[in-house]
C-alpha cells in the first residue's frame, strides 16, 4: 500500500526535492509523493520536516491504494471506467487508484492497447514536463517558410477532410480522402505512391509523397507524417466519424507543410506520409517501417508526426513533444523552433504512446509526436462529436509553423 499526495512543484525533478524516505513522480507541474516503505502519510510529513523539505499545510493524505498511471487517447479510459477514482488528471495522463474490483475488469486486451495504457506508477518517473526552450536567431529563409503557413489554406483542407463524413480505414470515405490527398500532392510536384496495407482482414492504404533533392551528400531524409483515418468507436466503418481533431488536424497540417515546402530547393529529401489503419492499431506505420530495409531506415534523419494538433487543453496554447531517448535531439530541435518561430508553450515526454511515431522509435529511428498540450483532453475523440466546432485554428497554426521550421531547418542544412 502506498500513500501519496499531489502538490505543485517549484523545482526540477530530482530525488533531491523528495523528502527522505519518499518516492515521487512528476506529471507536468505536479509532483506526487508517497512513502517508499508503505508508511502512512503522517510519516511522510515527519520525514519531510526532519529532512528539511517541509510539505505545505493543506497537503492531505492520498488514498491508500497502489497508484496506477493511465495514458489515454482523449478521455477514452474515463468514458469506459467512470467509477475509477482519478488522483491526478492531466488529460492524456492520469494517476488513478485501481481497487481490486477494478483490476478484475481492467486487464490487457487489444482495445486497451489502442485507446489507453495502464501501468504501475514507478518511483522517479517523469511522465511529462514543461520546458522553457531558448530561442535562436531566426534564419531568414526558415522564417519566410514559417510565415508562409496559411490559416485559410489549412482551414480549406481540414474542412474538405471532415466533409468525407468518415475516414474509417475500411470506408469509401477513406478511399476518397486518400485519392484527393494524392491528387493534391501530385499537383504540388511530389512523386506519390498509394501503397496498400492490411488492416485486420481488410485493406486500406498509405499515401507516400516524396521529393528527392538533386544533389545529396550526405543523404538525409526528413519525414513528416500524420494519419488520415478517423474512427467512431461506438459505430462501424459507416458511422459518422468526422475526425476533425483526430486527425483531420494533423493530416491538414501535413498537406499545408507539403504546400509550403513544395517549391523549396533543399539539400535533403522530403517525404510526406499519410497513414491508414492508425486507429485500428498503427497498421499503416507499422507496415511502412517493416517495408524499409536497414539502409533506408538509416537514411531517415527525422520523423515529425502530427496527431491531434487543434484542441486546446491548456491555459495557453501548448504543444507536447513526445518521443524517446533516440529522438531527444529532434525534441530539442522542435522545442527550439517553437521558441524561435511561434509563441507556443512546450511540454516534453519520453514515454511514446499509441501514434505513428511509435513504430519508427521501435526501429531506432528518431521520431517525435507533436500533439496538443496534455493538461486536459479532447472529450470528443473517436466519436461523432469530433467536429470543426472543437478546432482551435491558432493552436494548429502554431504547431504547423513549428514543424515547417523544423523540417526546413533540417532540409536546408549542410550536413
Ligand atoms: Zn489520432
Amino acid at each position: 500500500m502506498r500513500t501519496g499526495v499531489a502538490r505543485p512543484a517549484g523545482e526540477p525533478d530530482t530525488a533531491r526535492i523528495a523528502p527522505p524516505g519518499t518516492d515521487w513522480a512528476r506529471l507536468g507541474d505536479t509532483v506526487l509523493y508517497w512513502a517508499d516503505d508503505g508508511a502512512p502519510w503522517d510519516a511522510v510529513r515527519d520525514r519531510a520536516r526532519s529532512g528539511g523539505v517541509p510539505l505545505e499545510e493543506g497537503d492531505a493524505p492520498g488514498p491508500a491504494a497502489d497508484a496506477t498511471l493511465v495514458t489515454q487517447v482523449g478521455r477514452v479510459f474515463q468514458r469506459e471506467h467512470p467509477d475509477v477514482p482519478v488522483l491526478v488528471d492531466k488529460g492524456r495522463y492520469l494517476v488513478v487508484a485501481l481497487g481490486e474490483e477494478h483490476r478484475a475488469r481492467i486487464r490487457p486486451r487489444e482495445r486497451e492497447e489502442v485507446c489507453y495504457r495502464v501501468e504501475p506508477l514507478r518511483p522517479g518517473t517523469v511522465v511529462f514536463r514543461g520546458v522553457t526552450p531558448v530561442a535562436r536567431e531566426p534564419a531568414p529563409d526558415v522564417q519566410a517558410l514559417a510565415d508562409a503557413v496559411s490559416a485559410d489554406a489549412y482551414r480549406d483542407v481540414l474542412t474538405e477532410l471532415v466533409g468525407f463524413g468518415t475516414r474509417h480505414s475500411l470506408s469509401e470515405g477513406f478511399r476518397e480522402a486518400a485519392a484527393a490527398a494524392a491528387d493534391r500532392l501530385r499537383a504540388l510536384g511530389y512523386v506519390v505512391t498509394v501503397a496498400p496495407i492490411d488492416v485486420g482482414s481488410g485493406r486500406s492504404a498509405n499515401v507516400v509523397a516524396e521529393r528527392v533533392a538533386p544533389h545529396r551528400s550526405p543523404r538525409g531524409v526528413v519525414v513528416v507524417t500524420a494519419h488520415l483515418d478517423s474512427i467512431n468507436l461506438a459505430g462501424g466503418p459507416a458511422a459518422p466519424a468526422p475526425g476533425a481533431d483526430d486527425n483531420g488536424s494533423g493530416a491538414a497540417g501535413l498537406l499545408e507543410i507539403a504546400r509550403v515546402l513544395a517549391a523549396v530547393r533543399t539539400r535533403h529529401d522530403l517525404r510526406l506520409i499519410l497513414f491508414g489503419g492508425e486507429e485500428e492499431g498503427l497498421f499503416g506505420s507499422t507496415q511502412y517501417v517493416t517495408s524499409l530495409d536497414p539502409a533506408a531506415r538509416l537514411d531517415i534523419a527525422a520523423v515529425v508526426n502530427m496527431d491531434m494538433i487543434a484542441s486546446v487543453n491548456t491555459p495557453e496554447p501548448t504543444v507536447l513533444l513526445e518521443g524517446a531517448e533516440v529522438s531527444q535531439g529532434l525534441i530539442d530541435e522542435l522545442a527550439t523552433a517553437a521558441a524561435t518561430y511561434t509563441s507556443l508553450k512546450v511540454q516534453t515526454s519520453l514515454r511514446p504512446f499509441n501514434s505513428d511515431h511509435v513504430p519508427f522509435i521501435d526501429a531506432s529511428i528518431p521520431a517525435v509526436l507533436t500533439i496538443e498540450g496534455a493538461d486536459s483532453a479532447n472529450q470528443n475523440v473517436h466519436t461523432a462529436g469530433d467536429t470543426l466546432d472543437g478546432v482551435d485554428e491558432d493552436l494548429a497554426h502554431g504547431i504547423v509553423r513549428m514543424n515547417v521550421a523544423t523540417a526546413a531547418t533540417a532540409l536546408l542544412a549542410d550536413a
